[in-house]
């Protein structure tokens, strides 16, 4: 059995350098070479995941297709290679603490007294090769360490993979070291310095890394790359700039260019023909030169914080360059809209997102936006709690539910058009206890959604404990909004749309998290579209002359409304 190979990225000076985008990028390179790749992140906090972390905090969560609730960096994994990662794939200090001390309880340790080293370290180090134990196909594990070479929480993360490295002999183990190069720019001069100490640092703890990665806003002259190599002993070649770029997609293509697969592939003994790069390039291209720009507004809580929605303005991009446009995104605060109106906010873009949330805080403004892009007839996207909202909206103004509302927020309504998910009513404690990961999802064939995804059955990932109430499905439905996608035994919203409207589509579910650079997800495609045409013509109402009518005869009738 051939071995696989490791490489280690850890990252110092400072942290968000973007160690997560170094590494998916190495893991991109190498794929493209050929090479069957598995990327991990090791979390050194003592949360057990992140699902419990505010996102003010850490940014989003970033679920997989098994439920698990991972790292943002995991996102740029999958976005940047293509694959849907398993919970393997993000260990934090905490998932090792609790699998060591649960032994401990047990008595499998016999009498021993366990400790950080051996113990937390071989279970460190048993998590790292699962990746390559579990599929003998995978010929490079590559492991990023989350937090900076120095923290006292990374220590035994660094001493397993110090450790590694001498179980498994020279050439088959990389270190990649991500450090900040800064510019002074009252001295106008690049500063070493930190990189020396951060190197020296690792190396006191037994690491020498081969690579070094440096961030930086100016060009490294070679005299640089010479005098950085020297102080920590790598050769110069080894000293790859990374130097800020307009998109994060074209970091691997400055890596390739300065030779770093060539590089690692030759040190780790690996036979690997040269990448065949176009297809990244040429999307690298779209990407930094669009026909045209579009505006679409994000109407959210955490507008003031990124990070939150890190994989949804990354759909934006992959979707933005199948439409060969850009999106410029336009951030609005829920609570702005609540406080001075939706007209002023909104006027001007060519379509609205309401991305997924939790709590009440600014739920008024989301629903007073989609308030005014429903009746103005401009593309709309929900996502998740966007959904809900959407729901509300419609049950308070078309279907005259006026008090609806989500019982998420409050529990005495008379119409909670949004109920908790009948599994959830006895859940109390918090950690991984909501519907979580991928679910089938059955589409309706004459709708924007199935024009999307041209598939009947998707699979799509979720993280929610309310849900669409099936008690108002008839309500709803008879006013004009059409249930587009229900799960396989028909008892779940998935999907809703107004099939009058140019482009009003909800999803219970999170779409974000399945789109990839070069295979955008489908309803971000669309709904850009969508967004995009309105763009060019937004007085032109579309006619969809299979719509049935917004108000059925019967119903009318029933009111006693028909003339
Ligand atoms: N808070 C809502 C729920 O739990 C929506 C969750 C979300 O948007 N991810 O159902």
């Amino acid at each position: 059995m051939k071995g696989a190979k490791y490489i280690f990225v850890t990252g110092g000076v400072v942290s968000s350098l973007g160690k997560g985008i170094a590494s998916a990028s190495i893991g991109v390179l190498l794929q493209k070479r050929g090479l069957k790749v598995n990327i991990q992140k090791m979390d050194p906090y003592i949360n057990v995941d992140p699902g419990t972390m505010n996102p003010f905090q850490h940014g989003e969560v970033f679920v997989l297709d098994d439920g698990a609730e991972t790292d943002l960096d995991l996102g740029h994994y999958e976005r940047f290679t293509g694959q849907s990662l398993s919970r393997d794939n993000n260990v934090t200090a905490g998932q090792v603490y609790l699998s060591v001390i649960n032994r401990e309880r047990k008595g499998d340790y016999l009498g021993a007294t366990v400790q950080v080293i051996p113990h937390i370290t071989n279970e460190i180090k048993s998590r790292i090769r699962k990746l390559a134990r579990r599929d003998e196909t995978v010929d490079v594990v590559i492991t990023e360490f989350g937090g900076t070479v120095g923290d006292i929480e990374s220590l035994p993360f660094l001493e397993a993979a110090r450790q590694i490295a001498l179980e498994e002999g020279p050439g088959n183990t990389l270190f990649v070291h991500l450090t900040l190069v800064p510019y002074i720019e009252t001295a106008g001069e690049i500063k070493t310095k930190p990189t020396q100490h951060s190197v020296r640092d690792l190396r006191e703890i037994g690491i020498q890394p081969q690579v070094l990665l440096c961030r930086t806003s100016k060009p490294l002259s070679d005299a640089i790359r010479e005098k950085i190599g020297l102080f920590c002993s790598i050769p110069a070649k080894n000293v790859i700039e990374s130097i800020d770029v307009d998109t994060i997609y074209e970091v691997p293509l400055l890596y390739h260019e300065q030779g770093l697969d060539n590089y690692i592939v030759d040190y780790l003994g690996l036979d690997a023909p040269d990448p065949d790069l176009s297809e990244w390039e040429e999307i690298v291209r779209k990407i930094k030169r669009p026909d045209k720009h579009i505006r679409i507004g994000i109407c959210g809580k955490y507008v003031h914080l990124k990070d939150a929605y890190k994989s949804i303005i990354e759909s934006f991009i992959h979707a933005g360059a199948e439409n060969n446009v850009k999106v410029d995104l336009v951030w609005i605060a829920s609570e702005d809209i609540k406080l001075n109106g939706a007209e002023q906010y909104l006027k001007g873009i060519d379509g609205l997102l309401i991305p997924g949330g939790f709590g009440e805080r600014g739920v008024e403004g989301k629903i007073e936006s989609i308030h005014y892009v429903r009746e103005h007839n401009i593309p709309f996207f929900g996502i998740c709690l966007g959904m809900q909202c959407a729901v509300i909206e419609f049950a308070r103004n078309v279907a005259g539910l006026a008090d609806a509302h989500s019982y998420e927020f409050y529990r005495d309504l008379k119409h909670p058009v949004i109920h908790l998910m009948a599994d959830q009513h006895e859940v109390t404690e918090m950690g991984g206890t909501m519907r979580l990961g991928a679910f089938p999802c059955i589409l309706d064939e004459n709708s924007k959604s199935y024009e999307a995804y041209q598939e009947r059955t998707i699979s799509e990932r979720h993280r929610h404990r309310y849900e669409f109430y099936n008690y108002y499905r008839d309500q709803l439905t008879s006013r004009g909004l059409k249930l587009s996608g229900l799960s396989p035994d028909g008892k779940l919203v998935e999907i809703v749309e107004i099939p009058s409207h140019r482009w009003f589509v909800g999803v219970q579910f999170h779409p974000e998290l399945k789109s990839r650079l070069g295979n955008a997800h489908p309803l971000f495609r669309e709904f850009v579209r969508a967004a995009s045409e309105y763009h060019d013509n937004p007085n032109q109402p579309e006619l969809n002359l299979e719509t049935e009518p917004v108000v059925k005869p019967e119903l009318l009738d029933e009111l006693n409304l028909r003339q």
